[in-house]
C-alpha cells in the first residue's frame, strides 16, 4: 500500500473513531441511567454482563417469569427484592423512579405488548431487533412512546462497532470509489425445538433473527432505503426445525442511487460477512456483526490488505450508554425506532416477493 493510501485510510479511521465519540454522548457526571431488563434469557445475560463496562448506565431492575432467574440474576448483580418484578406485575414500574429505561429482550412476539407497556409506564424504551413481526406493529410501538413523551431506540448494537463505523465513514466517502454492488450473507446452524422456529412467537424464520443484519447493514453503508425487492427461499419442509418459518431466503435489493446489494439469510449454512463494491476495489468485514473478533480487508489498484481498527469500548457497552446520553442530553438515538420499521417495511416486502415471486416496488 502506497503511503498515500496509508494516511487516507488513518484519516478515514480517525473520522471514524469520530462517530464513535459523538454516539458515546458526553453526560453530566455523576447520574447514571437506570435499566430494566425484561426477559432474562440468553441474551438479555450477556446485556447484563456489559453494565460493568458502561459510564452512564447501570442495572437497576429485572423482570421475568422464572422467580429462580430473578433470584439467581438478583443476587449477582444485587438487584433488591423491591426491584424484581414479574411479567404479571411489570406495570408497577411505573412506580419504580430508579428505571429510566425498559430493555426488551423477548421473544420477538411480545415486543411489541412490552414496548406499549413500558411506555405506558412512563419509561423510555430499547427494544431488540427486530423491532417486532409487523410493520402494523411497529408504528403501534412508535405511536406509543411518542405518545408518552418517551424515547425509543431499537437494539442495532453494529452502529455502535468501530469496524462497521469506519467502514460506513469509508463507504460514505467513496474510499474504493462510488458504491456499486454490496454483499452480505448472514446465518447459522439452527438448533431445534426453540421459539425461533414458531411462527407464533417468532414471526417469520432467518430473515426476521439473522438475515435482518444483512439488510441493516445495507442500509447503513448506503444510508438509503431500497425502492426494490426481489426474492427467493429454499426451505425443506421436511425438515421439523422448519414447520412453520423459512431456512434460506436471499435477496436483491435496489437503492434510489443504482446501488444493488445481494444478501444471503439463513438458518442452515454459516456466515457472517459484507463487502461493499465500489468502482476502484472493495471494503469487507468478515466477520462482519459478530459480537467480537471483527476483521477488515481493504482492497484498492489492485491490493488487498488488512486494516485494523481500535475498540476503545465494546458495541454492547456503546449501545446501552448511547442511549444513556440520549436520555440526560435530550437527543434522539442513533437507531429509533424508525430504523426498525425501515427494516420491517423491506421485510414484508422480501417476504411478499418470494411469496408471489415476482419483484416489488417500495414507495
Ligand atoms: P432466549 O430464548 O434465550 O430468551 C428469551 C427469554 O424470554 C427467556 O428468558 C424466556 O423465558 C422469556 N420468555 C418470556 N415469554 C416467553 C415465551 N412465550 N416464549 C419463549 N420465551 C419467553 O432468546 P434470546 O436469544 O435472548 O432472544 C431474545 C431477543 O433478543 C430476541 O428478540 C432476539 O432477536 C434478540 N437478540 C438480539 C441479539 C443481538 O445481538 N442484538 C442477540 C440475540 C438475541
Amino acid at each position: 500500500m502506497r503511503d498515500a493510501d496509508r494516511r487516507t485510510i488513518i484519516a478515514g479511521l480517525g473520522a471514524g473513531l469520530a462517530v464513535a465519540a459523538s454516539t458515546a454522548c458526553a453526560a453530566p457526571r455523576g447520574r447514571k441511567i437506570g435499566y430494566a431488563i425484561v426477559g432474562l434469557g440468553r441474551y438479555a445475560e450477556l446485556i447484563m454482563s456489559k453494565f460493568a463496562e458502561c459510564d452512564q448506565s447501570r442495572l437497576v431492575a429485572l423482570v421475568s417469569g422464572t422467580p429462580e432467574k430473578l433470584t439467581r440474576f438478583g443476587e449477582k448483580y444485587g438487584i433488591p427484592a423491591s426491584h424484581r418484578y414479574s411479567y404479571a406485575d411489570f406495570d408497577r414500574i411505573r412506580d419504580n423512579p430508579d428505571v429510566d429505561v425498559v430493555y426488551v429482550i423477548l421473544p420477538n412476539a411480545l415486543h411489541a405488548e412490552y414496548t406499549v407497556r413500558a411506555a405506558k409506564a412512563g419509561k423510555h424504551v430499547m427494544c431488540e431487533k427486530p423491532m417486532a413481526v409487523s410493520v402494523a406493529e411497529c408504528r403501534t410501538m412508535i405511536a406509543a412512546c411518542r405518545a408518552a413523551g418517551r424515547k425509543l431506540m431499537i437494539g442495532y448494537r453494529s452502529r455502535f462497532e468501530p469496524y462497521n463505523q469506519l467502514a460506513i465513514d469509508l463507504a460514505k466517502k467513496g474510499f474504493v470509489g462510488p458504491t456499486r454492488i454490496i454483499t452480505a450473507d448472514h446465518g447459522f446452524n439452527a438448533q431445534p425445538n426453540q421459539w425461533r422456529l414458531d411462527r407464533k412467537w417468532s414471526g417469520g424464520g432467518s430473515l426476521m433473527d439473522i438475515g435482518i443484519y444483512s439488510l441493516n447493514a445495507t442500509r447503513y453503508l448506503t444510508g438509503e432505503d431500497p425502492v426494490e425487492v426481489s426474492a427467493i427461499e429454499s426451505t425443506d419442509r421436511s425438515d421439523p426445525r422448519f414447520a412453520t418459518v423459512e431456512d434460506r431466503i436471499s435477496f436483491l435489493l435496489r437503492f434510489p442511487s443504482g446501488i444493488e446489494a445481494t444478501c444471503v439469510s439463513s438458518y442452515s449454512s454459516n456466515h457472517n460477512m459484507y463487502r461493499v463494491t465500489g468502482t476502484q476495489g472493495w471494503i469487507e468485514l468478515e466477520p462482519a456483526t459478530a459480537y467480537e473478533g471483527q476483521a477488515m480487508r481493504i482492497r484498492r489498484d489492485g491490493r488487498t490488505e488488512a486494516q485494523s481498527v481500535p475498540v476503545p469500548k465494546g458495541q454492547h457497552a456503546g449501545q446501552l450508554d448511547h442511549f444513556a446520553g440520549c436520555i440526560l442530553n435530550g437527543t434522539d438515538p442513533l437507531v429509533p425506532g424508525e430504523e426498525g420499521l425501515a427494516d420491517m417495511r423491506v421485510i414484508e416486502a422480501i417476504y411478499r416477493s418470494a411469496r408471489e415471486g415476482r419483484r416489488i416496488t417500495l414507495g
